[in-house]
């Protein structure tokens, strides 16, 4: 399904037009979100969009979206996500208000719950091991067996529940199940477990439960606690809704949410699984939650994404009903076009060749305009120092070039950005033939970049004055991954070993130093960069958000067609 297909003709997608038919039928005045993530991990690009859903309906229909903390499961849950999904949250551009909300607050409300269903017949306390369960859940073909413990009596069952919630027994050894249909089409509905014993402190309630309620047993009954209205989810859920709805039909429930389902974003070259991203930063194949390379929130933001590029993002994809991948070409395409559209334009040479301008005054300095961004006159000019020694990028050079090599080699002129005409004149090398310099002279009747002659050159490239030039570090990412669907079971076969290339000795435009106003920014002719946390004094690290084109694409072959660029260059 492509995204125009899943904006429906009155341009919502069809959650949206659901709540508003629900608005204008009169069966809800008020529209209640939420967004319940787990605390077991870092946000993603994927809960992004589950993100913008949420609260952005809130948005736009004059309702509310909670934050609420799914922490059933305190095994693997901590107060580092609870934080960081709460900045990233606000990062992204919504806020909660005074809704933040945990599953865990409800935990004497659920447990009543609980107790209501074993005094109705429809809840038991099961014995058998969990081999057993498993054996006798039975299979998409075949129904399930009913445990030998399903018949026993209310007493009975209150009796162990209640002895289960005062620490009778060990971890495991007893569960309380809904007593539903073990023939069930739907496995799900097969007396599913409720409660489970598990000693094991929590987050926020510490030492005072050793039984905890499972997902499915907390998350319609919270929706209705809070009176949420719609309450939106996966694809995956769409099984449990028949759950869902069981709990909310037996339970004496406030009131009655309604879940609907769409399909989650899955991004080519990248994994949205929690479980991975968990083991990439175990087992230290990138460093930590917000390492660039992550498809997290954190590591989005380190990278110099800017949050409307997420937004846009998830607004171009749409919300359907049907799996699919979206190519993380079209996610790099939002995000040149925010960054484009924001970023001012500096000058930086990641790998610097030096040039000596032969003709030009030994200690001569002068300061030459230059624009801070092409199609913004109100970002202005700003000065930068020209002098007899440059940098400029080696790829911009080439002593044997091939025809349509528009940038510098032996007797060729080309233009320096806002600066001169220069032509090369020798080429120095070390012992090993190494280039190590270039000699050029430059006409001085081309200041500002035009020959008063009307001659033309073909290339124009960039450059740094050595007198001035900042040295730092930039990093270069590349896809995580090798393959557009890494194989999850085995991640680390797809690994990308060059994800990450590190530029030690940039030059960068003395501006470049200090200013964090200044990021992201855009590397003429290279791409956008966001100045890194890393930066020291003197010596700034910057990230490579992304490149002016889509490089990895032109690896696959996608974008064959090379066009020359503003400048008549071929790259
Ligand atoms: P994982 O499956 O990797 O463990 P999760 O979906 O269980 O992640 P949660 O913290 O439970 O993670 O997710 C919170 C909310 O975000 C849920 O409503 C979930 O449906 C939604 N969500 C998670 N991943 C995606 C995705 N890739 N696209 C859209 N929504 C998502
Ligand atoms: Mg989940």
């Amino acid at each position: 399904m492509t995204a125009a297909e899943a904006i429906s003709e009155t341009g919502r997608d069809f959650i949206r037009d659901i709540i508003a038919a629900d608005i204008a039928s009169g069966r809800h005045r008020k529209i209640i979100t939420r967004f319940p993530p787990e605390p077991n991990g870092y946000l993603h690009i994927g809960h992004a969009k589950s993100i913008c859903l949420n609260f952005g309906i809130a948005q736009e229909f004059g309702g509310q979206c909670n934050l609420r903390f799914d922490d059933t499961n305190p095994t693997k849950e901590e107060q580092e996500y609870i934080d960081a999904i709460m900045a990233d949250v606000h990062w992204l551009g919504f806020d909660w208000g005074e809704h933040l909300y945990y599953a865990s607050d409800y935990f004497e409300q659920l447990y009543a719950w609980a107790e209501h269903l074993i005094r109705d017949g429809l809840a038991y306390v099961d014995d058998q091991s969990q081999d057993e369960m498993r054996a006798n859940r039975g299979t998409l073909t075949a129904p399930g067996r009913n445990s030998p413990f399903r018949d026993r009596s209310v007493e009975e069952n209150l009796d162990l529940f209640r002895r289960m919630r005062a620490g009778e027994f060990p971890s495991g050894a007893r569960v309380l199940r809904a007593r539903i249909d073990m023939a069930s089409g739907n496995i799900n509905m097969r007396d599913p477990v409720l409660y489970r014993i598990l000693h094991a402190s929590h987050p926020r309630t510490g030492a005072a439960w050793c039984i905890y309620p499972s997902y499915d047993f907390a998350h319609g009954q919270s929706d209705a606690i809070e009176g949420v209205t719609h309450s939106i989810c996966t694809l995956e859920f769409e099984d449990h809704r028949p759950l869902y709805d069981w709990f909310l039909e037996h339970l004496p429930v406030p009131s009655r949410p309604h879940q609907y389902e769409f399909a989650r974003l899955n991004l080519s070259y990248t994994v949205l699984s929690k479980r991975v991203l968990t083991e990439l930063v175990r087992g230290g194949y990138v460093k930590g939650w917000d390492d660039p390379r992550m498809p997290t929130l954190a590591g989005l933001r380190r990278r110099g994404v800017p949050p409307e590029a997420l937004r846009e993002f998830v607004r171009r994809i749409g919300v359907a009903k049907a799996n699919s991948v979206v190519d993380v070409a079209m996610f790099e395409h939002a995000i040149r076009e925010v960054l484009n559209a924001a970023a001012m334009r500096r000058m930086a040479v990641l790998r610097p060749l030096r040039v000596v301008i032969e003709n030009y005054p030994e200690g001569q300095i002068e300061e030459l305009e230059a624009v801070n961004h092409p199609d913004d006159p109100d970002a202005g000019t700003r000065r930068v120092r020209f002098g007899r020694e440059l940098y400029i990028e080696r790829d911009d050079f080439m002593e044997n070039p091939p025809k349509k090599f528009f940038r510098l080699s032996p007797g060729k002129e080309v233009r320096l950005r806002y600066a001169y005409f220069i032509t090369c004149r020798e080429v120095v090398k070390d012992a090993a033939g190494e280039v190590v310099a270039l000699r050029c002279t430059y006409d001085p009747a081309t200041r500002g970049g035009n020959a008063p002659d009307g001659r033309k050159v073909q290339g124009t490239i960039h450059w740094v004055s050595a007198a001035d030039a900042v040295t730092a570090e930039v990093r270069l990412y590349n896809q995580l991954f090798t393959k557009p669907d890494p194989d999850v079971g085995n991640f680390a076969a797809d690994i990308n070993p060059n994800s990450l290339e590190v530029v030690i000795d940039a030059k960068l435009e003395p501006a470049l130093a200090a200013d964090n106003s200044l990021s992201p920014v855009q590397f003429e002719r290279l791409g956008y960069f966001a100045r890194d946390k890393d930066s020291a004094p003197g010596r700034p690290v910057f990230n490579r958000t992304v490149g002016l084109r889509d490089t990895w694409g032109k690896v696959q072959g996608a974008a064959a067609v090379r066009k020359p660029d503003e400048d008549g260059d071929i790259k």
